[in-house]
């Protein structure tokens, strides 16, 4: 793009009800909870967010976070392989090992840094790397950082996954797919997609950003739901800022991974690591997730009476048993203007437009967490009917 003046592309965006604003969260209705937002002088329930443990808002994490600044300060002072990896580092990557089974997790200060780095580590020119459709930006942007030729499969098909492995030519370096799509909030197929990225002896990385801390039967994320074992599952990227309520990512694999990422992974070695009070923030929200089991079943409890409560409403629903529950309402402007009704209602609610999702595929994605009541959850739903019976045939006619 050449120097133009800008205000005529903004203006060109705005036309096509693309363009993107943030509000600016003014405060929390009560203290050590996250739940309902002040926004433009405004309390709304927030039923936007990935705190889908109630964890961001929680006392605990604050405390340890304070605790280790009083001791190290709050920057780390530079990259993690000058001088800036620190005891608190070294514990919470422990802890995340422990906790997802595998011998080593790496540390990185984001999701999207995590997912660069491992997709530029493991492919490379003159190879092939393969993505669902509707994988995160971030493992998209780092397949492009690759060097390797991206080539995308049908959402969650696992036969067209097969047949480009089965595509003779470059070979295949890295098959990956979030284990929790983001914007739809299915599964990916895992156990038959890590079954074809064996067969084809190629790394099988899932970005469990979604499922980790909520879904299996001690919340260790879509691998455990599915029974995947890190063998079966040789590369695990989770992110620290979702269930866990904190901020930063990891890694999790072998020890030979981990070093090699180590070696390799730019998003890790040429940049400031994360402070030290981040993570002894996250480490005690993993402790939490741990020993309060009852934030994960009842994020899923209300994930249920949610779908109960919105379907009696006429409300359409996706296929989704987590958290995150998209309402379809098939373009932008049948998004905003529930957003908007939503939100007058007393409700944060965001609505997500093309290129997050493809065009046409707009929608409301409501997540439930632990912190949210029974009775704003049946609030939310009824408010939803309303407003979908308002839109009239926006809300009906989109079904995914
Ligand atoms: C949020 C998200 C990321 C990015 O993680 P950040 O820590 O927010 O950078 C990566 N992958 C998926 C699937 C995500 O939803």
């Amino acid at each position: 793009m050449q120097r133009q003046p800008l205000e005529p592309l903004l203006a060109q965006l705005e036309r096509e009800q693309r363009r993107r604003s943030r509000r600016t969260v003014e405060g929390y209705a009560r203290a050590g909870s996250h739940a309902e937002l002040i926004i433009a002088g405004r309390r709304l329930v927030d039923f936007s967010s990935n705190d889908y443990l109630g964890l961001a808002g929680h006392p605990g994490p604050a405390a340890a976070m304070a605790q280790c600044a009083a001791r190290t300060g709050a920057g780390s002072g530079a990259s993690h392989l000058i001088s800036g990896h620190g005891a608190e580092h070294d514990a919470l990557e422990e802890a995340l090992a422990a906790y997802t089974g595998r011998e080593r997790a790496l540390l990185f200060s984001t999701g999207y840094m995590a997912n660069l780095g491992v997709m530029s580590a493991l492919g490379g020119p003159g190879e092939r790397v393969l993505l669902d459709r509707l994988s995160h930006a971030s493992l998209i942007d780092g397949a492009k950082l690759s060097g390797a030729r991206l080539r995308r499969f049908a959402h969650a098909d696992v036969a067209a996954a097969e047949r480009l492995l089965g595509t003779i030519g470059h070979p295949t370096a890295v098959l990956a797919t979030d284990g929790v799509f983001s914007m739809d909030g299915d599964v990916a197929p895992l156990a038959a997609l890590a079954q074809a990225a064996r067969a084809h002896e190629a790394w099988f990385v899932v970005d469990d950003a979604h499922g980790l801390g909520v879904l299996g039967p001690t919340g260790r994320g879509a691998l455990e739901a599915a029974g995947l074992s890190a063998e079966e599952v040789p590369v695990l990227v989770g992110t620290l800022g979702k269930a866990f309520g904190s901020f930063g990512a990891f890694v999790a694999g072998s020890a030979a991974l981990i070093d090699l990422l180590v070696q390799k992974a730019r998003p890790y070695v040429y940049t400031t690591a994360l402070p030290q009070p981040v993570a002894a923030a996250t480490r005690a929200a993993l402790e939490l997730a741990q020993r309060e089991p009852w934030r994960r079943e009842r994020a899923l409890e209300l994930t249920a009476r949610f779908r109960a409560a919105a379907a009696a409403a006429g409300v359409p629903l996706s296929d989704s048993s987590t958290p995150i529950q998209p309402i379809p309402l098939g373009s932008a402007h049948a998004a905003l203007e529930a957003q908007r009704a939503v939100a007058d209602a007393g409700f944060w609610v965001v609505a997500i437009r093309a290129p997050t999702v493809p065009a046409g595929q707009e929608r409301l994605r409501v997540t439930l967490t632990a912190a949210h009541t029974e009775a704003q959850v049946d609030a939310l739903a009824e408010t939803l009917g309303r407003a979908c019976r308002f839109a009239g045939t926006a809300c009906g006619a989109a079904s995914p």
